[in-house]
Order: structure tokens, then C-alpha cells, then sequence
């Protein structure tokens, strides 16, 4: 399959529109341009936001079984095109191929449970005195700003739900993946009305503009902590609806009745799976002093057998960090790291044009220590001995996040009263990065402010208003009720 290089068009009130500018978006594989990206100006930037508000009328308007066709159209574009955004994702990504288009292929599964997802007036009371109905009208324009880890899937956790509900929106990817975010857009320009989805790529300039916009009724974030005060500082200003779903550092606790072998599988996958760069990957993992050896022996077994290569490469299970950024960011904590415990194996790779770091096992290291205490976001994982269940709970929660955490052990009872004591969105046992559109996903702390996903996500992107009426004689409700 030809793999597309471009030209990539932002889509602004339906048009697909060249950049102000350009730049230059590097394959994390090569460390060489892939391809060349619009760069929005303030005034496109401007003009996509007045085109979500204009659209926005005519759009929550739309009645609701044509919302969700257009959904369903969205989700049929996706598939059909799955094999061209999946090697693009790849190459500007770096995740493997067959990884990318999981991503893809289950971006179009939550557009389509979306489409069918239920939020209808709900009846308060219906009495001699009153009729009341709570309802759940849109927002207005909402600016969904996604992350360079999951480019396609983290915005179908928003956009779907968005555009159900009757908002419009504008969406801005992360500066080093904005192609398929923008292959998207160029794909589905001709599925929905003109504004009611717009695309804008920036270089990680123009996010204070998008979210301090006073035509901006709702900002769906996703990204780090750091990022996440900025946008929620800009949203006070008018006291905008937000979603935050931010940075994490998700502790495991390996129970000492926990099988070494039957377990390891899993947390290598929840360590190392997009080479780290999960919110919700695993991040620390406690293990009791009884199976260490034995676990640190299996996982280290597991993680050298992972090939690590260009994601387009059939073998590659693992592919780069996606940026330089990240690469050096990780490389240092790693080094810190091996100062204060031992490396069992993995690092970075020496002399690679791209930003290749094999998985890294460090064993011996203590709270205190950068790499635990930080979010990496990276294949590293410290790897920390316990032998008191209490004080292992403790430490495990004794973190600014509280995104996500895992509980691993033969035991189920055991393992959910563990897991009962972690302050956490959410809590795995004998799993972690586990998720689905209809289970909503949520932070703790600092990891976040509002849900995704599910009913509860559905909500978020909505404005409950009662309709009260007095019920007297003669005064008939109306037929077909509130909608
Ligand atoms: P980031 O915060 O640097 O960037 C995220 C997005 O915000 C990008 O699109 C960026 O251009 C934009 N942005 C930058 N400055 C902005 C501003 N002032 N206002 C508005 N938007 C602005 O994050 P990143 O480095 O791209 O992503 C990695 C982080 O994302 C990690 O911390 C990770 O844990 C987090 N993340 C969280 C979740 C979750 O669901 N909780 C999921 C994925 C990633």
C-alpha cells in the first residue's frame, strides 16, 4: 500500500485549507522528515473556532438519529481507510504496525458504540403539584486537544461523545503526530455538515489561544499535569467545562501469592506495550521480598526476547520513543536510575539514528528515587522489594497521581481488598491498561478532573437543565414530553 505523504490540509468550515506555515514531522524510527504538516496561524485558529460556533445551531438542531448516523458514517470511513492511517500512524508514531491499527480499528469502534449510546430526559417527578424533567442539552464548542502517545484513539474517546450530544468541535493534535489527525479530518470532510469538525495542527504554540477563547464552551484535554494547570488556568477565565486527563505514575502490587510465571507476561505488556507511553501504563511495581528474585528472573527473560525495530517492520514488537524529547527525558531517569539500583537489562540503543530504547528492568530501587517517583513514560520500569503489605499501600499511593493501579495475586478476595485501599480512577487486578467505551476512565489527584468514557463520559460533554412545570387542572403536559 502507497503510504501517504502528504500534502495534509487542516479542515476549517469544511474546507480543506493549507497551513499559514509548515512544518517539518519526523519519523522517531530514522530521526529523518517524514513529511511536511500545516502550521496554523492565530487567525485559522480563529477562523475554525468562529466555524464550530456557527455550525453549532444548526448542528445540536440536527435531530439525534442523524447525529448518530453520522457517527456511524465516521466510523465506516475509519475502516475503510484503516490500512492508510494505520502505516501512517506507524510512521510518525513509531508504535508497530499491527499496534497502530488496533488503534485505528478501535478508534471506529468507539465512534460506533458512541452512536448508540443513550442519554435521554429523565423524569424527577410527575405528581398532582409538578412535572419535572431533567434534560441534557450540548455546550457549544468544545476544543479537544490530544497527546502524542495515541493520537486516533484518544480523540475518539472525545469527539464521538462530543458531537453526539450536539457539540461542535475543534480539534488540535499534539506538534510531533498531527498527519493522522489530519488525514482523518481530509478523510471524513465530505461525512459532516461544514464547521461542525474542525482540524488545526500547531507547533505547541496555540493552545493558550484555543482554550482561553470565550467561544470555547468546553476544553477536552488530554496530556501532561504541567500542560493541564496551564488549560485549566485559561478555562477560569470564563468558566469553561473541562476535562482533564493528564499525567500518571501507576503503581503494581505483587502479592506474595502471586504465580511469577503466570503473571509476568502481563506486566511486561503493561510496562512496555507503545513503548511506555501509556497514561495508564504500569510505572512501579512492588514486588514481595519472597518471589523478587524469581519475578525479576521472568520478567527479564520476557523483556529480552521483545525485538525492537522500524514499526513497519513485521518483526518489530517495540518500536522508538516518539520524540527526542522523550528520548532524552527517559535516557536520564534511566541513568539516575542505574546510580541508585541495578540494571537487569535494557537501555538505550547506541548508535541508532531513531530514539530506540530496549526494555529496561532496574531492580533495587527505592522511593526517592527520580524514576520512581516520576512519571517516565518510557520502557523502564523500577522494579521495588517489598515484605509489608501495609507500608507497599502506602508507598503506592504516596504520589501527586492517581491514575491508574494494579493488584496482582492468585487470590482474588485478597487482591480486591488491596486494591479497595489505592486511590486510583482505576484499579486492575492480574491486569492493567484494560479499557473499553463503555468503561469510564477517570484520575485521581493530580492525574485528572473529569470521566471519560461511558455514561459518565457521555455527561460530561452535556448541560443538565430542569423543565419544571406546575400541574394544575387543565394544564396538560405536552405531548411527546420535553426533549
Ligand atoms: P503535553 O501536555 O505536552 O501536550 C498535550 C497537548 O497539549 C498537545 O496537543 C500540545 O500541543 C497541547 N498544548 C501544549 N501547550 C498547551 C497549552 N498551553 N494549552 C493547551 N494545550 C497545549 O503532553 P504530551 O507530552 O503530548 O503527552 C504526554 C503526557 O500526556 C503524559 O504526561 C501522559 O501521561 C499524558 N497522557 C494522559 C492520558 C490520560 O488519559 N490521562 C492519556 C495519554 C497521555
Amino acid at each position: 500500500m502507497q503510504t501517504k505523504t502528504g500534502p495534509f490540509r487542516m479542515l476549517i468550515n469544511g474546507v480543506l485549507t493549507e497551513g499559514a506555515s509548515s512544518m517539518a514531522v519526523i519519523n522517531p524510527s530514522s530521526g529523518q522528515v517524514l513529511a511536511h504538516s500545516p502550521r496554523a496561524s492565530e487567525e485559522q485558529v480563529e477562523q475554525a473556532i468562529l466555524a464550530a460556533s456557527g455550525s453549532y445551531c444548526m448542528w445540536s438542531r440536527t435531530p439525534l438519529e442523524q447525529r448518530r448516523e453520522t457517527l456511524r458514517r465516521i466510523a465506516d470511513t475509519i475502516e475503510r481507510h484503516a490500512g492508510e492511517l494505520a502505516r501512517l500512524l506507524t510512521q510518525e508514531q513509531g508504535k508497530p504496525l499491527k499496534d497502530a491499527l488496533d488503534e485505528v480499528q478501535g478508534s471506529a469502534a468507539f465512534f460506533r458504540y458512541a452512536a448508540q449510546a443513550q442519554f435521554g430526559a429523565r423524569t424527577l417527578e410527575d405528581s398532582d403539584t409538578r412535572h419535572a424533567v431533567l434534560l441534557r442539552r450540548p455546550l457549544g464548542v468544545v476544543a479537544v486537544i490530544t497527546p502524542w502517545n495515541f493520537p486516533l484513539l484518544l480523540l475518539a474517546f472525545k469527539v464521538p461523545h462530543a458531537l453526539l450530544a450536539g457539540n461542535t468541535v475543534v480539534i488540535k493534535p499534539a506538534a510531533t503526530t498531527p498527519l493522522s489527525t489530519l488525514l482523518l479530518g481530509q478523510l471524513i470532510a465530505d461525512t459532516v455538515p461544514a464547521g461542525v469538525i474542525n482540524v488545526v495542527s500547531d507547533k505547541n504554540d496555540l493552545g493558550d489561544l484555543l482554550t482561553s477563547h470565550p467561544l470555547v464552551a468546553k476544553i477536552s484535554f488530554t496530556g501532561s499535569t504541567a500542560t493541564g494547570y496551564k488549560v485549566m488556568a485559561n478555562a477560569a477565565k470564563s468558566l469553561k467545562r473541562l476535562t482533564l486527563e493528564l499525567g500518571g505514575n501507576d503503581p503494581g502490587i505483587v502479592l506474595d501469592d502471586a504465580d511469577p510465571v503466570r503473571i509476568a507476561p502481563g506486566i511486561i505488556r503493561a510496562a512496555f506495550f507503545n513503548s511506555g507511553q501509556a497514561c495508564i501504563a504500569l510505572k512501579r511495581l512492588y514486588v514481595h521480598s519472597s518471589l523478587y528474585d524469581r519475578l525479576c528472573e521472568e520478567l527479564v527473560r520476557l523483556a529480552e526476547a521483545i525485538v525492537l525495530g522500524d514499526g513497519l517492520d513485521p518483526m518489530t514488537m517495540q518500536g522508538p520513543l516518539q520524540n527526542q524529547q522523550q528520548y532524552q527525558k527517559v535516557s536520564e531517569l534511566l541513568g539516575d536510575a542505574c546510580r541508585h539500583g541495578r540494571l537487569l537489562c535494557g537501555g538505550p540503543v547506541p548508535d541508532s539514528q531513531g530514539y530506540f530504547i530496549r526494555p529496561a528492568l532496574v531492580a533495587d530501587v527505592q522511593d526517592g528515587v527520580r524514576l520512581v517517583d516520576e512519571e517516565q513514560f518510557g520502557p523502564v520500569l523500577p522494579l521495588i522489594r517489598y515484605t509489608d503489605l501495609d507500608e507497599a499501600v502506602a508507598r503506592a499511593n504516596d504520589s501527586q497521581y492517581g491514575l491508574g493501579a494494579s493488584v496482582w495475586s492468585s487470590n482474588t478476595e485478597r487482591a480486591v481488598a488491596v486494591a479497595n485501599q489505592l486511590v486510583a480512577g482505576t484499579v486492575w487486578i492480574n491486569q492493567h491498561i484494560d479499557l473499553g467505551p463503555h468503561i469510564p476512565q477517570s484520575g485521581a489527584k493530580r492525574s485528572g478532573f473529569g470521566i471519560e468514557l461511558g455514561e459518565e463520559g457521555l455527561l460530561e460533554f452535556t448541560q443538565a437543565q430542569v423543565i419544571n412545570i406546575k400541574n394544575e387542572a387543565g394544564n396538560a403536559y405536552p405531548k411527546g414530553g420535553c426533549r
